[in-house]
């Protein structure tokens, strides 16, 4: 029998159950749902094999037969995917955790792995005919969708709050896409983009209002599966906004479980969704057991990317973190930029601070004995550091007098 390319079949609602198709633009199920793509996976399993995976391009497209794209001639890429898996083994020593590892997402085009999302999802965007697409966003996931709109011809409307780091900005308009400025929150940015998506028929890719950007973002559980030597950690963490990367990952393992590459006995990776103190709402759901989180009033973070004060995707979240007997942890700024700049000083990486609140987050976890220390433990760094150059500050006069006067 023929391979195909992709072996997508359809989107389904996690809620209702209802199906569709995913041939035209697709928003959210009629109930409201996210809508969660679907694959032949029964039908896979008789043509697929890790042994095949080997030779294949370091891209996270070596995965194409789960990922929604059905034609190759649709995709837009920038080579990104295969990010490092980094020993973290002098911070780690502090920690007394030996098996500390971070990926390194900080190295996707456009600086962060909000790449991953928008090369699937413009992708797709493409194969589905759409010209216009519109998204609030907290900055880098305007930056991805932007640059990867404008390598596909698509124009790309972006709206996002005033605060939104400078950098974000400037990569949109570098990119051609037009910018809008909320002052409010990321929220307020999603009203507006629905309004004006209903007015001129714009596509709206709004976290998990496009159900594709999850796809690209899962790719990290296949990546984290062949780097551990097909394997998995014992912990992940995941610094957690609107929750795409960690419902993602959470997906790639259960589909590595249908498609038998994982034991269906096996015991996946506890994950940690890791949040600021000043913006909580999974953390404080988690802790009061809940299945949905209420609106967060007055989120504010230095770690912009996980400003989110309510997510769409919420109870997928919290099914994640139940589901795997994982936590929620909130961080302060203080603690997230502390461990920011030990992982720069000690292991000569300039993370993001969402990276940064990772670290915060294992140390703690540590040292309240939730993670032991022969553990296997992942962070997730989201993002470089030099896209955010305010989190280190000086001042001219004191480095002055180190200053050295060279001769000739
Ligand atoms: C968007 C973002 C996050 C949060 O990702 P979600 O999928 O929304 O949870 C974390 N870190 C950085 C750097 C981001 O840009």
């Amino acid at each position: 029998m023929k391979q195909n390319y992709s072996y997508f079949t359809h989107l389904e609602c996690p809620k209702c159950k209802e199906e569709y198709d995913g041939s035209t633009a697709t928003h959210l199920c009629v109930c409201g749902s996210p809508l969660l793509a679907r694959y032949d996976l029964q039908r896979l399993k008789e043509h697929w094999s890790i042994e095949q995976l080997k030779t294949r391009e370091p891209t996270l497209w070596r995965y194409h037969e789960v990922l929604p794209v059905l034609s190759p001639a649709n995709r837009v890429s920038l080579g990104e995917g295969m990010t490092p898996l980094v020993h973290m083994e002098t911070l780690g020593k502090t920690y007394e955790l030996p098996n500390l590892y971070m990926k390194d997402e900080g190295l996707l085009p456009t600086g962060s792995f909000k790449a991953r999302g928008a090369a699937v999802g413009v992708s797709k965007a493409k194969e589905v005919g759409v010209q216009t697409l519109a998204m609030p966003t907290n900055g880098n996931a305007g930056a991805a969708w932007a640059l990867y709109a404008s390598r596909a011809g698509i124009q790309a409307h972006i709206v996002m709050p005033l605060q939104t780091p400078e950098i974000t900005k400037r990569e949109v308009i570098a990119a051609g896409g037009t910018l809008s400025l909320i002052d409010g929150l990321i929220h307020d940015a999603g009203h507006a983009v629905s309004e004006a998506s209903k007015e001129h028929g714009w596509y709206n890719v709004s976290t998990l209002k496009e159900p594709y950007r999850i796809e690209g973002k899962k790719t990290m559980g296949y990546e984290i599966f062949e780097q551990y030597g097909y394997h998995l950690p014992d912990v992940i963490l995941y610094p957690t906004g609107g929750g795409v990367g960690l419902i993602g990952i959470y997906k790639a393992f259960l589909e590595l479980k249908t498609l038998g590459w994982i034991p269906n006995d096996a015991t996946l990776p506890r994950l940690v969704a890791v949040q600021s103190e000043t913006c909580a709402p999974i953390v404080k759901a988690y802790e009061q057991r809940k299945t949905h989180a209420e609106v967060w009033e007055n989120a504010e973070t230095i770690a912009f990317g996980i400003n989110v004060p309510k997510a769409i995707g919420d109870f997928l979240v919290l099914e994640a973190i139940y589901e795997t007997n994982g936590c929620a942890l909130a961080v302060t700024d203080d603690e997230l930029l502390a461990e920011q700049k030990q992982v720069a000083e000690r292991e000569g990486n300039w993370i993001c601070p969402e990276g940064g609140a990772t670290f915060a987050a294992a140390k703690k976890l540590r040292q309240s004995g939730w993670i032991q220390e022969d553990e296997h433990v992942l962070c997730l760094n989201t993002g470089m550091g030099i896209k955010y150059p305010d989190t280190v500050t000086y001042h001219d006069e004191d480095y002055l007098k180190h200053s050295i006067t060279i001769k000739h």
